[in-house]
């Protein structure tokens, strides 16, 4: 009981902007390297190793918490996303965080607020074909978050590897100077990538949701044995993923990883991102892996 107050009381909950900065300000006079891990809370050991790597390379780790409004279309999950601070912040201590920075959404978006980012060509395909609006929210949230708690580092996961690719652009588009840190997809042992999104997944539908795994591995083992064809790959796995009743495909694609352009033939020396998102049901999950020929 004595440890737990201790660890509470180790801990920073930051819900204000003003005095982020100030602490970040602070920090900075110290010659603290500050690192940063964005996240929209209900943590899972994905987050947690992104907030591991993040300790490894700075001094002082901020881990955000903020369920970004701007990034849901309003027929999306944005109300019933999972919230839970006091759990978020025992594990992220756990992880070695150092503050939390959890704001409000009056505090990000006051009243007169008129600004977004927004990164082109990129967004379009893939996930931006069916959420049209969703990294201009993911971009904007994170170009106030860097400018909030001022890091020298940010850590984001390969789980959304279209969003660190449009991160990393605007990073170098927009000149912030931060070192942008993409880390390695964590998954269930089952090969199930983690996602706070998975507690909406009942007993059969998580059996199920394996199948993104399953066809990821599929495309590697076809690659593996020599096939070349794009078209090929994309239809067995469409095929085992249909074998599964409570699963429908939005899309899979074999794109190059720093274009996002579709790959028709895949030649030897080169890498490949096979990405893909399938609804579970109502929960719609995202899952990908980069194959190097
Ligand atoms: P989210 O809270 O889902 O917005 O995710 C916050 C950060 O954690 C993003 O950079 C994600 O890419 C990353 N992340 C989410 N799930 C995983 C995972 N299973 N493995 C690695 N990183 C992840």
């Amino acid at each position: 009981m004595l440890f737990q107050t201790q660890i509470d009381l180790k801990m920073r909950v930051i819900t204000k902007v003003k005095e982020m900065q100030k602490v970040a300000d602070e920090l900075r006079k110290e010659g603290k390297i500050i690192g940063v891990v964005p996240t929209m809370g209900y943590l899972h050991e994905g987050h947690l190793s992104l907030i591991r790597i993040a300790k490894e390379k700075s001094d002082v780790v901020i881990t955000t918490i903020f369920v970004n409004p701007l990034q849901f279309a309003p027929n999306e999950d944005y109300d019933k996303y999972p919230r839970d601070l006091e759990r978020d912040v025992k594990l992220a201590q756990s992880a070695g965080c150092d503050i939390i920075f959890h704001p409000s959404v009056e505090e990000m978006y006051p009243e007169n607020f008129l600004t977004y980012v927004e990164v082109e060509k990129l967004t379009k395909v893939l996930e931006g074909e069916f959420r049209p609006t969703h990294f201009r929210g993911v971009t904007t949230v994170v170009a106030k978050l860097f400018n909030i708690t001022k890091p020298h580092i940010a850590v984001f996961g390969q789980k959304d590897a279209q969003q660190a690719l449009i991160i990393k652009q605007m990073v170098r588009d927009l000149n912030f100077d931060i070192e942008i840190i993409v880390a390695p997809i964590v998954r269930e042992s089952d090969g199930l990538a983690m996602s706070s999104r998975n507690v909406y997944l009942s007993e059969s539908e998580r059996k199920d949701a394996t199948v993104l795994y399953q066809s990821l591995k599929l495309a590697e083992k076809l690659i593996e044995e020599s096939e070349r064809n794009s078209g090929v790959i994309i239809s067995k796995m469409e095929e085992l993923i249909k074998s599964k009743p409570t699963a429908k495909i939005d899309y899979i694609a074999i794109v190059d990883p720093n274009t996002l352009e579709k790959v028709e033939n895949l030649s030897e020396g080169k890498e490949y991102l096979i990405a893909l998102a399938v609804r579970i049901g109502s929960t719609r999950l995202i899952d990908n892996t980069l194959v190097k020929i």
